[in-house]
């Protein structure tokens, strides 16, 4: 594990690796991964105000506002276990967002370190996206084809035999995300590209190819 305090953001498509990576990362790094989609989606679970609102606009393929994403970051960067670093995933998205964080983390003197940019065709990424499910009591992600359990329906990691599908992840939804994306994530890579801490990618192999090539970049 290492005891260097790193700030980073994970960005690309849906479906490019981010989590995958960020749970990866969060093991080697001994830092916090934070997944705005999945405190989102726990929120919708727990049928709070701001979780059935959030839903609504998610199962559409939409973003939820700025401000309400903005208020999350803000909420648990103020978390003890953040201040030794952290691996923010699936925020910042829009420009807004980015520059909102870098307040946040002006405040605390904490800039980030890197910024990886995953990079996949959206060919590869639809396909990731229909086939993926996960553990309904631990989690743990898994893909019809690409990372099976072990035994079949039983999570490696839990042992649950219970899984679950994002109710966005259908063909239709895919589009409109991959859309959303272009036109409102994919202009916050300049802004990090001019800062500097901008690392774009290959996320097209293996699990443990993309983690290598990551983890060079890191030093780890
Ligand atoms: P993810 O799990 O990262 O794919 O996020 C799932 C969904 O949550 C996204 O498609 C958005 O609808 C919503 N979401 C997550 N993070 C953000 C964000 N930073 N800004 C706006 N919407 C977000």
């Amino acid at each position: 594990m290492s005891d260097r305090n790193l700030r980073i953001v994970m960005m690309g498509p849906p479906g490019c690796g981010k989590g995958t990576q960020g749970d990866i990362l969060q093991e080697s790094l001994g830092v916090p991964h934070i997944s705005t989609g999945e405190i989102l989606r726990n929120a919708g679970k727990e049928g709070t105000e701001l979780g059935l609102k959030a839903k609504a606009l998610i199962d559409d393929g939409n973003f939820v506002p700025d401000d309400m994403i903005i208020a999350i970051i803000k909420e648990a960067l103020a978390k003890p276990e953040m201040q030794k670093g952290f691996i923010l995933d699936g925020f910042p998205r829009t420009v807004p967002q980015a520059e909102a964080l870098d307040v946040m983390l002006a405040e605390l003197n904490a800039p980030l370190d890197f910024v990886f940019q995953l990079q996949v065709p959206d060919e590869i990424l639809a396909e990731r996206i229909v086939g993926r499910y996960t553990c309904t009591q631990c989690g743990a992600g898994y893909h019809d084809r690409f990372k099976t359990p072990k035994f079949y329906g039983v999570c490696d990691k839990c042992g649950n035999t219970e899984f679950v599908r994002r109710a966005d992840d259908n063909r239709r939804t895919i589009k409109a995300r991959l859309a959303t994306y272009r036109a409102s994530t994919a202009p916050v890579l300049p802004y990090y590209e001019t800062k500097g801490i901008l690392y774009c990618v290959d996320g097209t192999g293996s699990i443990v190819k993309v983690k290598a090539k990551i983890e060079q970049i890191i030093g780890v």
